[in-house]
């Protein structure tokens, strides 16, 4: 494709929506020399002066544009590098990373329908079929291998099947991205509704915007179990990270404050950094998205190291299909968000956070925008915290539809205004990481488990669960099980015990749990009295993952279950190697057949590709895309 973005002028609305980002974050003079360059309709760029300072805005300027206009044009993206100083075609790589974003013109209002494991059972392909009646066949962005035409003929509404949109518990999902207006989840969605919510901006009229929060909130089904003979009785008193989901309102720091809100702040304060990490060493706290790395060593490796700046930063980006754990505390507890994030920093010398939020969870980043503005203004960010003179903020940051952008080291790429692929590991983040300096990366679930842990310090914390796994741990129960939602149970609960406490499971004893989401693993009925620690699922073979927990009926299509999978890691390779972009094609095509005709020497091939894949690939999206498809052979899903 011949980029020609120098020569090309922005709208007034493209311009407008560039500036509304940018202006008061990046200096006025930034680029000017550039637009002098750009005269002649050529821009060189290059050493110092291209890699200094203000590239990181590159992708919320990206958002402007698209939440404004509803697709970024040629233009819009050549007044963005000149406001930058970031190589057009470089700016162009990265828009075209991203699944939420349109380089190619289409229509204003886009309906991205999940259309992922659970999802697609429960509704999501019936709204495809309407969708398809009612505006022809789905979208295909440019770069699919059978992209759709730009828009023509004033169409105002497309749509787009998505992967999991993280509202399993509420499924089927749909998202409506709606140039110039509040992006909206819809949960249950119902192909009516949809289809309203897309003609709402018909004939010119901005329509009436989708409800503000759309979303009902999950606490219901957020139960915990304080024993392995789980308590169906259990009360919100029990619960330890969820105890204020459903209990607090959500936007006011007041109400935060009552229920023991930046008390473990003040705690951490009293203790000062190295008490912090004692308490934290003594706590036995495990990341708790996948890796299930101790977490004090991350923090002391940071704290200590002698480049500056430090930074911490929240994995908000949660896209493991099944899982939605996260999305919940955002919503219910942001303030909670927030506090564990200031006391990383405090621990670990940091003045700055960044919080990375998911792209396609629009009201959870709502609500921590509302929360970081009320407690900026209440002396709980900034330059001097409860006056104690201690410096930190965070900066929200929106993904933008990209898997990867999950595995820590793609994040800093895309906080960095990068295309958001993995780096080789080592180094590692706690010594080469966000803008090159020691950085501390947890998601939402760890981070939060600091409240506890300072509030009834370290060692309290550790007597909960058992030696290995200590704690609590958030499962996402979703699929056939009665009640869907987010669980919050003691580490060493068992499998059964758990669906149990999600009001058991729906067409009799399932046919097979997968545990850890798409890059996890299916178990069969012979371990449904598996505990639930990391140890455990590690001995039988399998892995918590992200807490994703889903049991599938007898009944169930298992091979388009599985199918779906390998379509997911396909779509979300980020291509950079070989293993995992080659590979994850020939998977899927090699399944396709298998599931066929059965052809026995697929097996031997999927066998041999998911071998080169763990092997070879740079990061754990290659390392796991075959997990699911080869416990799903192993317990002979596919026959
Ligand atoms: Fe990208 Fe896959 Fe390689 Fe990871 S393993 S770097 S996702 S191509």
């Amino acid at each position: 494709m011949d980029l020609h973005l120098a020569a090309a002028e922005p709208t007034a609305g493209e311009r407008s929506a560039v500036d509304a980002v940018l202006d008061g974050v990046v200096p006025a003079a930034a680029g000017s020399e550039l637009q002098d360059a750009a005269r002649g309709g050529r821009i060189e760029l290059g050493g110092a002066r291209a890699r200094r300072g203000v590239r990181h805005q590159l992708l919320p300027a990206l958002h402007g544009v698209q939440d404004a206009i509803g697709w970024i044009s040629p233009a819009a993206l050549g007044y963005i590098c000149r406001r930058l100083d970031v190589p057009p075609a470089e700016a162009y790589g990265v828009a075209t990373f991203y699944a939420l974003l349109a380089t190619e013109e289409r229509p204003p209002r886009v309906a991205h329908v999940c259309d992922d494991i659970v999802c697609r059972n429960a509704g999501g392909a019936e709204i495809c079929r309407r969708l398809q009646q009612r505006l022809g066949p789905a979208h295909e962005a440019a770069g699919a291998s059978h992209p759709s035409p730009p828009a023509a003929g004033g169409a105002r509404a497309t749509w787009m099947t998505s992967p999991c949109l993280g509202l399993c518990e509420h499924a089927p999902a749909v998202l409506l991205q709606l140039a110039g207006d509040r992006d909206a989840a819809l949960a249950p969605a119902g192909a009516d509704e949809v289809c309203a919510a897309l003609a709402a901006g018909d004939g010119g009229s901005p329509g009436p915007a989708p409800a503000a929060e759309p979303v009902p909130a999950s606490p219901p089904a957020a139960v915990r179990s304080s024993a392995p003979q789980a308590d169906r009785a259990a009360t919100a008193a029990e619960l330890t990270l969820l105890r204020r989901v459903g209990t607090v309102a959500p936007e006011s720091l007041d109400d935060y404050r009552r229920h023991g809100g930046y008390a473990a702040l003040r705690r951490a304060f009293e203790l000062g950094p190295e008490g912090v990490l004692r308490e934290l060493d003594e706590s036995g706290l495990v990341g708790r998205g996948g890796a299930a790395f101790p977490t004090a060593k991350k923090w002391q490796a940071v704290a200590h190291a002698a480049a500056r700046p430090h930074y911490v930063v929240c994995n908000a980006d949660e896209s493991e299909p099944g899982t939605f754990k996260d999305r919940v505390v955002m919503e219910q507890d942001p303030y909670a968000v927030l506090e564990a994030l200031t006391i990383a920093g405090f621990a670990t010398g940091a003045t700055q956070g960044y919080l990375y939020v998911r792209g396609e969870y629009p009201a959870a980043t709502e609500r921590l925008q509302v929360a970081l503005a009320r407690a900026r203004a209440r002396g709980l960010l900034g330059g001097d915290i409860l006056g104690t003179g201690v410096t930190f903020d965070i900066d929200l940051r929106r993904g933008a539809g990209a898997y990867i952008c999950g595995e820590e080291t793609a994040l800093f790429n895309s906080l960095e205004g990068f295309r958001g692929e993995p780096r080789s590991k080592p180094p590692y983040p706690t010594e080469v990481g966000l803008f090159g300096k020691p950085t501390v990366v947890n998601n939402v679930e760890t981070l939060v488990n600091l409240l506890p842990i300072l509030l009834a310090g370290g060692r309290a914390y550790a007597a909960q669960g058992t030696a290995q796994s200590t704690g609590t741990k958030l499962f996402c129960l979703s699929g056939a099980v009665a009640v869907p939602g987010v669980y919050e149970v003691e580490f060493g609960v068992t499998l059964r015990q758990l669906l149990e406490l999600a009001g058991g499971t729906v067409g009799g004893t399932p046919r097979a749990v997968l545990l850890g989401g798409a890059a996890g693993s299916f178990v069969g009925p012979e371990h449904l009295d598996v505990p639930l620690t990391f140890e455990d699922t590690r001995r039988i073979g399998s892995t918590l993952g992200s807490g994703v927990v889903m049991p599938f009926a007898p009944n169930t299509d298992f091979p388009d279950i599985v199918r779906r999978i390998a379509r997911f890691f396909r779509d979300e390779s980020c291509g950079q190697c070989v293993p995992c972009r080659v590979g994850t094609a020939r998977q899927e095509e090699s399944l396709a057949r298998l599931c066929g005709n059965g052809a026995g020497a697929e097996r031997a091939l999927l066998g041999d590709l998911a071998q080169v894949m763990g092997d070879a690939s740079i990061c754990a999206l290659g390392h796991t895309a075959a997990t699911a498809l080869q416990s799903a052979l192993a317990l002979g899903l596919l026959e």
